[in-house]
């Protein structure tokens, strides 16, 4: 069983911003093309979970509720597009916590591939991925031995590619592209 797990802000909706959070539905944008990209792997094969850090939960900054209600919008959309989801996992705690599930910490995939196995599914890891916009996002995915993308539709940009001590397997302008790429089809 192949699988893509995806990074929320900055790969399906618009980055809010460095030490910034998505506070609310309101200010949940969906990216151009981000529906359709995740249809189109859907379609190839993939199962496809999001991984996502948001530790402003922690922070105080808004409440389980709320992601939990912005979680279930988002789903509903993508149900609308013909997109269902996997599963949703989300870290809520800050660094300092130094729980065993924020990225780059393998945590969360870990309980995507238990969940998996709960079905009587192998993930085959050599043939999933891990779709982000940082670099946070690559080492979780390399770390977890999954094949990587970095998009720059959020955090990283190409500027800064001469710093980077890890190498995506792609590196692409956003999750349209990504996909494309993943699914060795040219345009
Ligand atoms: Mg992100
Ligand atoms: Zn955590």
């Amino acid at each position: 069983m192949r699988a893509v797990f995806l990074d929320r802000d900055g790969v399906i909706n618009r980055y809010p911003g460095d030490r910034r959070y998505v506070t609310s539905w309101k200010s949940f944008r969906f990216l151009p093309r981000a529906k359709a990209a995740l249809k189109h792997l859907q379609e190839e094969g993939f199962k496809l979970f999001i991984v996502s850090n948001q530790a402003g939960v922690s922070k105080g900054l808004y409440t389980r509720g709320t992601l939990m209600r912005i979680t279930k919008n988002m789903l509903g959309e993508l149900k609308a597009s013909g997109v269902t989801l996997s599963g949703v996992y989300y870290c809520t705690h800050r660094h300092e916590e130094n729980c065993s599930c924020r990225k780059p910490k393998p945590g969360l995939i870990r309980r995507a591939v238990k969940a998996l196995a709960h079905k009587g599914l192998k993930l085959r890891r050599s043939q999933s991925y891990f779709i982000g916009d940082s670099m946070t996002d690559v080492q979780t995915g390399k770390s977890a031995g999954l094949k990587t993308v970095l998009v720059f539709s959020g955090k990283e940009k190409p500027v800064n590619r001469q710093g980077w001590n890890l190498r995506p397997d792609y590196a692409v302008a956003d999750l349209s592209a990504a996909a494309r790429s993943i699914t060795q089809i040219k345009k």
